[in-house]
């Protein structure tokens, strides 16, 4: 059926919603030139309010067609229009009254309320909190700038390392009250052997603490602990705190030693713990044997 008239793509109907010389062939909405029997002359405008009732009258006249009721043509009367636009910008004109901002939001959040068939508390609530609170954070994907050469055909899939959560890459920081050490853990952070040695050492001698995960957050060792005891003891020592060596960041540089696990007296196991699930995240797996094995001596009397 490709011989039918158009108006402006849209296809030529009645007043009953017919296409002439098939009736039975309807069609209302959008996709109609439905004649506005209040504006002679004129076709309906493309409006949610038009297409919504053209649908219901639609159906009615199909049922008519099979004999159950009769035939109405489509009449509605425009009360006006509302349109709601960003943050308290709107336009309305409810009964013809042109109204513009704050006015003509409320009038236009009200009439979708009461034009919604359910759901309006939620709805009216979720309005009222976008409106008072900032913009919510859902997930924001940082990928590091390594795992997105330039020269691939999919710069936009992350490469060997899964995306993380900003939210995940901030927790470790906070934790431990470092700049960025859980993520700059790259393929070039090793094993650092000594310091799991001296880690299995002092966890037989029983030089450790065995608090929950949580507590790391207090007793990890602040910068200021970091630099006194760097001051007093130089690199080699404070080496020995630290699970993971990065190669591309010179030896005697903070940034060099990752993966702390303890205080710099005791073994923390809320430290071995908060380590061991990072190099997991982080996918140093040589790493994370090595936590796991520090935090099985742990948990079994210094075996
Ligand atoms: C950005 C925007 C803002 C608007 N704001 C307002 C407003 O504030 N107030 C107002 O009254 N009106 C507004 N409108 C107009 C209103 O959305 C439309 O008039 C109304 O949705 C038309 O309803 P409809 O059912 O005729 O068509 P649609 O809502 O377009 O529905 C047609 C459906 O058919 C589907 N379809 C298409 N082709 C096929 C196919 N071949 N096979 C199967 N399915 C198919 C489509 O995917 C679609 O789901 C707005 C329109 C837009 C685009």
């Amino acid at each position: 059926m490709t011989d039918l008239k158009t108006d402006k793509g849209r296809l030529v109907v009645d007043e009953y919603l017919q296409v002439p010389g098939h009736p039975e062939v309807f069609a209302c909405g959008d996709a109609a030139a439905v004649p506005d029997l209040t504006r002679p002359g004129e076709v309906t405008p493309m409006t949610a309010q038009h297409a919504q009732r053209q649908g219901k009258q639609a159906a009615d006249n199909i049922a008519a067609s099979f004999g159950t009721g009769i035939l109405q043509p489509y009449r509605h009367e425009d009360l006006g229009f509302v349109v709601d636009l960003g943050g308290t910008q709107a336009a309305a004109s409810p009964l013809h009254v042109p109204l513009a901002g704050l006015p003509a939001k409320v009038v236009t959040r009200g009439y979708h309320l009461l034009s919604m068939p359910g759901n309006r508390v939620r709805t009216a609530t979720d309005w009222f909190f976008d409106a008072v609170l900032p913009r919510q954070t859902t997930q924001l994907g940082v990928i590091p700038a390594d795992q997105v050469p330039l020269e691939t055909a999919s710069p936009e899939q992350a490469h060997s390392r899964p995306i993380v959560p900003l939210a995940q890459m901030l927790l470790p920081c906070r934790l431990i009250g470092l700049q960025w050490d859980g993520n700059r853990s790259g393929m070039t952070v090793k094993l650092n052997e000594k310091a799991f040695e001296h880690a299995k050492q002092l966890v037989r001698k029983g030089q450790t603490t065995k608090d929950e995960r949580d507590d790391w957050s207090e007793h990890a060792p602040t910068a200021a602990e970091r630099n006194a005891y760097l001051d007093k003891h130089g690199w080699n020592d404070y080496s020995l705190w630290f699970l993971g060596v990065d190669d591309d960041m010179d030896e005697e540089t903070k940034g060099h030693y990752e993966f702390p696990y303890g205080d710099f007296r005791r073994v923390h196991r809320c430290g071995v713990i908060s380590a061991e699930s990072r190099a997991a995240q982080y996918k140093h797996p040589e790493i994370q044997q090595a936590l796991e094995k520090i935090h099985k001596l742990l948990d079994g009397d210094h075996a």
